[in-house]
């Protein structure tokens, strides 16, 4: 057993990914689930994800890149949601209004899209959502109460928001920000979050850690992510890896399958 990177973006991340899987795996980390966020970059996902036995993906439209044409896109992918088993969740989606370039009808039609195309394929979702907290919950609410089955990954955002995870049993993932020396906030609710609840990753190429922060970021790093957390919250690390190793194979439960396509 080792640490699974839950979160990382292997297409965004310079270099071979090869190489980018292979010393990840070097640090420690055996699994790793590339998040799609756009047509073009879920096409990628596929790719890479039939290339490297121990990568994993979702397929989805982030709210930056939500229009129109991403709805007839989401119509054309429920095939491959339901019968590619190394595809392990719909997302990243939601509502950011942080770096704003689509609209809210747009944002919002298309998560809700995502949400009931989840619910329909039994899949599980990933949630995105920045600057957003009203929205989201308006939004996730009526798909929750039929059972909706979410992560709210990079977790950094307010009271209201968590409640809502934790009314219906959602799962919550942590990064580097929760690392970090103005991340109190945010540890506040590591500390909250129900041990089988709690996920980890790294969002790479984004929010290094240290001693590599402010240079990109690998899957790798998120043995460093764990091992600090692990601290934070009084846990061996031992216990921690296996811990998030259990909850990441209950969230995205077609792991257990083996994920063989
Ligand atoms: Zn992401």
């Amino acid at each position: 057993m080792n640490w699974i990177d839950t979160h990382c973006h292997l297409e965004m991340i310079e270099g071979d990914t090869k190489d980018v899987v292979s010393s990840s795996m070097e640090l420690g980390v055996d699994k790793m689930v590339t998040i799609g966020t756009s047509p073009a970059n879920n096409k990628q996902v596929l790719s890479n994800i039939k290339k490297f036995d121990n990568v994993y993906g979702t397929l989805g439209v982030h709210p930056n890149d939500a229009n129109q044409q991403a709805m007839v896109y989401l119509d054309g992918i429920t095939e491959e949601l339901s019968s590619n088993k190394k595809i392990l969740a719909i997302g990243e989606c939601g509502f950011d209004f942080f770096r704003q370039q689509t609209s809210l009808s747009d944002q919002r039609v298309v998560f809700e899209k995502q949400m009931q195309m989840a619910l329909e394929l039994k899949l599980p979702i990933v949630i995105h959502s920045r600057q957003a907290e009203e929205e989201t919950i308006a939004a996730m609410e009526p798909y929750l109460k039929k059972g909706l089955k979410a992560l709210f990954h990079c977790f950094t955002s307010k009271d209201i928001l968590f409640e809502l995870g934790m009314r219906f049993d959602s799962w919550f993932s942590y990064n580097a920000i929760a690392t970090f020396k103005k991340g109190d906030e945010i540890r506040e609710f590591l500390l909250k979050t129900p041990t089988d609840k709690i996920l980890i990753e790294t969002d790479s190429p984004y929010l290094a850690p240290a001693p590599y922060r402010g240079k990109g970021n690998i899957p790798g790093y998120v043995s460093i992510i764990g091992k600090e957390l692990a601290g934070f919250l009084n846990i061996g690390e031992a216990e921690f890896m296996k811990l998030t190793y259990d909850n990441c194979h209950t969230f995205y439960d077609r792991l257990k399958l083996g994920g063989v396509i």
